[in-house]
C-alpha cells in the first residue's frame, strides 16, 4: 500500500542541454542533396503532402550558429534562417536550456484555463521593445499567420467596421483570410477559393521601380483607399514595414508616417507586419523604428522564439482590451516552452547585443554587394537594413532602361550556390530577388566567403 504521505520520487535530472558545437564553415563532401537525403526524400515523397514543397531537399540533422548539418555530413552557410526565424541563431545554448528547463516544469496548462508567469513576462518585453511610449498589450499565438488575422479581428472590433486593406506585393500567410491579403495568387490563393472578402490591395512604395517619394507614394495610396473602400469602411491597414516575399521592398522616406498619420486622423487601426522584420532582423527591435513609425498594432513571430512556435499580436491597450472575454486565445497559443524559449531571446538580444551584429551584417553584406553590382550588371538594385537584404536581379544590360525582372537567375544562383554549401533564399513578386537574411551569428568572414560564391555564380550565368 501506498502512503500518501510519502513524498514522491522526483523525477532524475536532466543531462546538460548542452548544445553540440558545430564547425562554422561550408563543408561539401557528396553529391547535392546527398544518398542519405536521397532515401530520406524517397520515404517523404510517399507520405507527405505535394503541397508542402522545400527549396533544397537536403535533410538535416543537426545545426548550431549560422551553419545546418546534413544527413550526409555537409555543411551550409545558412543565408536563410528558417526565412528569418533563427536570428538569434541555431540552437543558441541559452534558448535551448531554457526550452529544456520549462519542459521539465510545464509542458501545457491552457493560458486560458490557468495562467503562468512566462505568458506575462513575454507580454511584458513585447510591451517594452516595440514601438511607441504608451499602455500596451498583447495576445499570444501559434503561427504568423494567426496573428495577422487575431490584429484583423481585434481592430474590426475596435473599430465596429468591416473592410482590410494591404498593400500590392504583400504577403501575410496561408490561412484562408491571410491568403486574401497576399499579393501573389499563385501559389498562395489559386485554387483554394473562395476568398475572404471585403479585403483590398491598395498601391504600395517600391522606390526602385515607381521612382515616387515617400509623400508621393502615401499621397497614391490615400486616394487609392479613399476612392474604392472609403475611410468610414475601413477597419485597418495592415502593412509590413519592409516587404518580406515581395523582395524586401524598403519603403521610401516618409511613407510610413504619412499613412499611419492619415489612419489615426480616420479612426483606421494601423498595423504593423513585422513578423519577418522583427525581433532585431535589422539592426533594430522592430523595422518600423527605421521609418520614424509607431503603429497602432505590431505583429511578431518568426523570430520570437528562435525556432518554437510563438506569434503576438501587440498594441494599444484600448484596442487590444476592445475584445469581449472568451473572444482571443487557442488551445497552444503561447505555450510555456515557447514563451521560456521568447524570453531567452529576448535576454540574448540585448546582453549580447544583437542589434549591434544585424547593422555589422548589414555593413559587410551591403559593401561587398556593391563590390558585385559593379562586375555584374544583373544586379538592378540592392536594399534592406541589417541582416534583411537583397538584390534584385534584372536582364543583362537593362538595369538603367526597363529593369526587365531576371527570375532565371536567381534559381541558377540559388542551384550553384547549393552544391558548393550555401543556402540562399528567392524572393520577389517575379521570383527575381535573391535574399540574404542570415541568422546574427554570421561572421564577417562567412559572408565574404558567400560572397566569393555569389561573385563565382553570377560570373556562370554570362
Ligand atoms: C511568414 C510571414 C507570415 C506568416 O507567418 P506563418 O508563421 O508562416 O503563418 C506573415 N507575414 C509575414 C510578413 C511573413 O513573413
Amino acid at each position: 500500500m501506498t502512503d500518501t504521505q510519502t513524498p514522491v520520487e522526483p523525477l532524475p535530472a536532466p543531462p546538460a542541454a548542452a548544445v553540440p558545437a558545430v564547425p562554422q564553415e561550408r563543408r561539401i563532401v557528396t553529391a547535392i542533396p546527398g544518398p542519405r537525403s536521397q532515401e530520406l526524400h524517397a520515404r517523404r515523397t510517399a507520405v507527405v503532402s505535394s503541397g508542402v514543397s522545400s527549396v533544397l531537399p537536403v535533410y538535416i540533422e543537426r545545426a548550431n550558429g549560422a551553419v545546418l548539418v546534413d544527413v550526409d555530413g555537409n555543411h551550409f552557410l545558412d543565408f536563410g534562417a528558417g526565412i528569418g526565424v533563427t536570428t538569434a541563431g541555431h540552437t543558441p545554448a541559452r534558448v535551448v536550456e531554457a526550452a529544456v528547463a520549462q519542459a521539465r516544469d510545464v509542458l501545457h496548462t491552457l493560458f486560458t484555463i490557468t495562467p503562468y508567469e512566462e505568458y506575462v513576462r513575454v507580454a511584458e518585453l513585447l510591451a517594452e521593445h516595440t514601438p511607441g511610449d504608451f499602455a500596451k498589450k498583447s495576445v499570444l499565438v501559434n503561427s504568423g499567420a494567426e496573428a495577422v488575422e487575431n490584429g484583423v479581428k481585434i481592430a474590426r472590433k475596435y473599430t465596429g467596421r468591416r473592410a482590410v486593406a494591404v498593400l500590392d506585393h504583400a504577403y501575410h500567410g496561408r490561412t484562408n483570410l491571410t491568403m486574401a491579403m497576399n499579393y501573389k495568387a499563385m501559389p498562395y490563393a489559386t485554387g483554394f477559393g473562395p476568398l475572404a472578402g471585403d479585403v483590398y490591395h491598395a498601391p504600395s512604395s517600391y522606390p526602385y521601380r515607381d521612382g515616387l517619394s515617400g509623400a508621393e507614394a502615401a499621397a497614391r495610396t490615400i486616394g487609392w483607399l479613399e476612392k474604392v473602400v472609403g475611410a468610414t469602411d475601413l477597419a485597418c491597414l495592415v502593412v509590413e514595414p519592409i516587404q518580406g516575399e515581395g523582395g524586401f521592398m524598403v519603403p521610401a522616406e516618409g511613407f510610413l508616417p504619412a499613412l499611419q498619420e492619415w489612419c489615426t486622423a480616420n479612426g483606421v487601426v494601423m498595423i504593423a507586419d513585422e513578423i519577418q522584420s522583427g525581433m532585431a532582423r535589422t539592426g533594430r527591435y522592430y523595422a518600423s523604428e527605421h521609418f520614424g513609425w509607431v503603429p497602432d498594432l505590431v505583429l511578431s513571430a518568426k523570430g520570437i522564439a528562435a525556432g518554437l512556435p510563438l506569434a503576438a499580436v501587440t498594441g494599444r491597450a484600448e484596442i487590444m482590451d476592445a475584445s469581449q472575454p472568451g473572444g482571443l486565445g487557442g488551445t497552444f497559443g503561447g505555450n510555456p516552452v515557447a514563451c521560456a524559449a521568447a524570453i531567452a531571446v529576448f535576454e540574448a538580444i540585448d546582453e549580447e547585443d544583437l542589434l549591434a551584429e544585424g547593422r555589422r551584417i548589414e555593413a559587410t553584406l551591403t559593401a561587398g554587394l556593391e563590390r558585385l553590382r559593379a562586375e555584374h550588371d544583373v544586379i538592378g538594385d540592392i536594399r534592406g537594413h541589417g541582416a534583411m537584404i537583397a538584390i534584385e536581379l534584372v536582364q543583362p544590360g537593362t538595369a538603367e532602361t526597363t529593369k526587365a525582372p531576371n527570375a532565371d537567375a536567381v534559381g541558377r544562383i540559388v542551384s550553384f550556390a547549393a552544391e558548393r554549401g550555401v543556402l540562399f533564399l528567392s524572393a520577389g513578386t517575379w521570383g527575381n530577388v535573391l535574399r540574404f537574411l542570415p541568422s546574427l551569428r554570421m561572421t564577417d568572414a562567412l559572408i565574404e566567403d558567400a560572397l566569393g560564391v555569389l561573385d563565382e555564380a553570377l560570373a556562370a550565368l554570362a
